[in-house]
């Protein structure tokens, strides 16, 4: 381990679309599984009846417009893009409506996961960090902010590898809807403003390859496009 190979991650910081630093900390990722019923179809996955949360610490952070690196070394590393929002206010056991304010911004960010190894540790029922929560696995887009949520009800967002679309949820597909997410979540973790939440992903995952073309599009508001790289 060197200094430089983690010079990237010290780096991020959340951006608005117009590419301006957001003066808010770094916090930790709560993602939600599970969400979209395609995508627990595609893996043979049992529906929750809650919301199914796991975490991400800020070292998984990085800029979705760098230079995408995943681990080449455990397997196959899948795309698994997901809208993100940005807390802005901090949240302790709110309602929905409560909820709705809090949010400041959003996004999209990519659950980088090592499938593989997250089969594994499935099996052992052990936790999932070793394959969803290393560094720089969850890269994230610039935020639209002002609370874009109390404008906007439903989101159309697609992942293109190569050209081809592999993604494309509509986040009005969601068996938990976002503000029912974000208080539910905040019955258990206090969410603090710089908190990012992810939404949870649709069906369309699969594993990234050197040299992938990586195009992720947040409809009428983001398109970010990137390269995939060895870590
Ligand atoms: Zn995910």
């Amino acid at each position: 381990m060197s200094v430089s190979q983690s010079t990237h991650i010290a780096s991020y910081q959340h951006t608005d679309e117009h590419g301006q630093a957001i003066r808010l900390p770094l916090g930790k990722v709560v993602c939600v599984g599970r969400n979209y019923m395609d995508h627990i179809q595609e893996m043979s996955n049992e529906v929750s009846d809650t919301p199914l949360l796991f975490m991400k610490p800020s070292t998984a952070l990085v800029d979705m417009r760098e230079l995408l690196a995943i681990p080449t070394n455990h397997g196959p590393c899948h795309n698994e893009l997901e809208v993100a929002l940005l807390i802005g206010t901090k949240m302790t056991k709110v309602d929905s409506e409560q909820a709705s304010k809090g949010v400041c911004g959003i996004g999209l960010g990519l659950d980088l996961t090592l499938r593989d190894e997250q089969q594994r540790l499935k099996q052992l029922g052990q936790p999932w960090e070793r394959a969803k929560a290393f560094d720089g696995s969850c890269p994230l887009s610039p935020f639209v902010m002002n609370n874009s949520l109390s404008k906007q009800k439903y989101f159309t967002f697609q992942l293109h590898i190569n050209e081809r679309l592999v993604q494309n949820g509509n986040t009005a597909l969601m068996l938990t809807p976002m503000l029912q997410l974000i208080a539910e979540i905040s019955h258990f973790f206090t969410l603090l403003p710089g908190d990012v939440i992810l939404t949870g992903t649709p069906k369309g995952v699969g594993p990234m390859h050197v040299d992938d073309k990586i195009t992720a599009v947040l409809e009428g508001h983001l398109s970010i496009s990137t390269r995939v790289i060895s870590q």
